[in-house]
């Protein structure tokens, strides 16, 4: 059965899209830990990040380095902070988060449920910066 995000990719289910090339697609967490929260996926399914082959492992991160700078360029934050976690989503991913606070970076707090329009609205401006 395909993962979640393989289901984004072919437009099964709906997301916000900041970033997509033939390879690669970056969209934002539904449930984000701040706004502009980030998962960056290659479009070939496989679970584990580090059992990518090295082509598409490096392929995603010069993706998911143009899609923080777009994140950054948008955000009132310090930096972008980079987490690989994948304990949910057996589809490899890269959370882009803004923070100004290591606990931004805290998967164990509340995360934020944005509305529709707020979450298609930052996709837009994330879009916008690329
Ligand atoms: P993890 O696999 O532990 O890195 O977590 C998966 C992440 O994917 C979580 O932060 C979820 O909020 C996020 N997520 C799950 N389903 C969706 C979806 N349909 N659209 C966007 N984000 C999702």
């Amino acid at each position: 059965m395909p993962s979640v995000f393989t289901r984004i990719i072919n437009r099964e289910i709906p997301a916000y899209i900041v970033a997509e090339s033939d390879d690669f697609l970056a969209f934002l967490d539904i449930n984000p830990l701040v706004e502009g929260h980030t998962l960056v996926i290659p479009k070939k399914e496989v679970d584990y990040l580090f059992d990518l082959d090295d082509e598409t492992l490096a392929g995603l991160n010069l993706f998911a380095k143009k899609v923080a700078k777009a994140i950054d360029s948008v955000s009132d934050c310090e930096r972008v902070g980079v987490s690989v976690v994948g304990l949910e989503v057996p589809h490899a991913h890269v959370h882009l988060i803004p923070i100004n606070s290591v606990d931004d970076m805290n998967f164990g707090r509340m995360k934020l449920s944005p509305s529709k329009e707020e979450l298609a609205t930052t996709a837009k401006r994330i879009n916008a910066a690329l």
